[in-house]
């Protein structure tokens, strides 16, 4: 029997992650299907408990459902539980095991794909939704010289430094700050985490914030660089990268949680590129 797992979001048409998952259940020999499934924005436990009774195995899922598939989940793993956010469902014995896999798909894209080493540096992460939650310890993990997280709304900003605490001596806080407070500071490292590129907007971020010597990140990916990814180019940018990169390294993590096989990810990323 083949063994079903899907992604859930609204909107999903653009989801690239049934295309991925079919790359690594070839490269591994798993028998596994892997659909996009659109949940009305009001149905969304409905539809993930519709998928288990038809026999799903497990399931991604996407913006802008994290937090309301964390407050389903049975069972958490640790870094779930520090996100308050889950991107990964297994269903086993009639439980629903709750996982995230953002936070290790951003770190293995930015240090292994594109070769930065995030220990030591300054970073700025703009957005505080799904995303940012998912992130923002494995980051804090690699002992930044400084994490600073700001928000279009800045007490979802605040919440998460105050939720997100270092896990041992060697990490810093968390800094939450407004864009006023951070106008024309620097950074070594600035992600985009918030979801302006998905309507091709450019995010609010610092007024006159420099970016001479900042490697610029953003989660979304397209064909052409986004608005944001241009802005850093504009602007001088060191290197200016989109998020393709931790798209493939999150799902080769989901895949890894539910079939226990590493998939090889250089291959796909180069596949995944060519047919944007
Ligand atoms: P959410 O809807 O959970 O959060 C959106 C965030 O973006 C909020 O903090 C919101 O601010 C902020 N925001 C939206 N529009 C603007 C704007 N115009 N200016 C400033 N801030 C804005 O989304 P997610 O966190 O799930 O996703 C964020 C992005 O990350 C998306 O583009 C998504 O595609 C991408 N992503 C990429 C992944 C990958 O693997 N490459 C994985 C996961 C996400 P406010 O709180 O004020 O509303």
């Amino acid at each position: 029997m083949t063994d079903r797992y899907a992604v859930i979001g609204n909107p999903i048409a653009h989801s690239k992650s049934p295309q991925i998952h079919a790359e690594f259940a070839k490269q591994a020999g798993e028998d596994i299907s892997y659909a996009a499934i659109l949940a009305p924005l009001n149905e969304f436990e409905k539809t993930v408990r519709e998928f288990i009774a038809g026999g799903g195995k497990g399931m991604n899922v996407t913006l802008p459902f994290k937090q309301q598939a964390y407050a389903m989940c049975n069972e958490l793993t640790e870094r779930a539980q520090l996100a308050g956010a889950v991107n990964t469902l297994t269903f086993s014995g009639g439980k629903i095991l709750g996982d995230t896999t953002d936070g290790k798909g951003l770190i293995r894209d930015i240090i292994g794909n594109l070769g930065f080493d995030i220990e030591g540096k300054s970073i700025l992460v703009i957005g505080a939704g799904g995303a940012a939650r998912g992130t923002l310890a494995p980051l804090l993990r690699c002992n930044p010289s400084r994490l600073v997280i700001a928000n279009r709304t800045h007490a979802k900003a605040a919440e998460l430094a105050r939720l997100i605490t270092p896990q041992d001596k060697k990490q810093k806080h968390i800094e939450a700050k407004t864009f006023e407070q951070l106008a024309s500071e620097k950074f070594d490292l600035l992600i985009n985490a918030t979801s302006a590129s998905l309507t091709n907007a450019l995010p609010e971020m610092p007024k006159n914030i420099q970016l001479n010597q900042t490697f610029t990140y953003d989660m979304m990916y397209a064909k052409l660089p986004t608005l944001f990814m241009k802005f850093a180019k504009q602007h001088g940018a060191a290197r200016v990268s989109d998020g393709l990169g931790m798209l493939v390294e999150q799902a080769a993590e989901s895949f890894f949680v539910w079939r226990g096989v590493r998939p090889e990810t250089k291959s796909v990323l180069i596949k995944m590129r060519a047919a944007l």
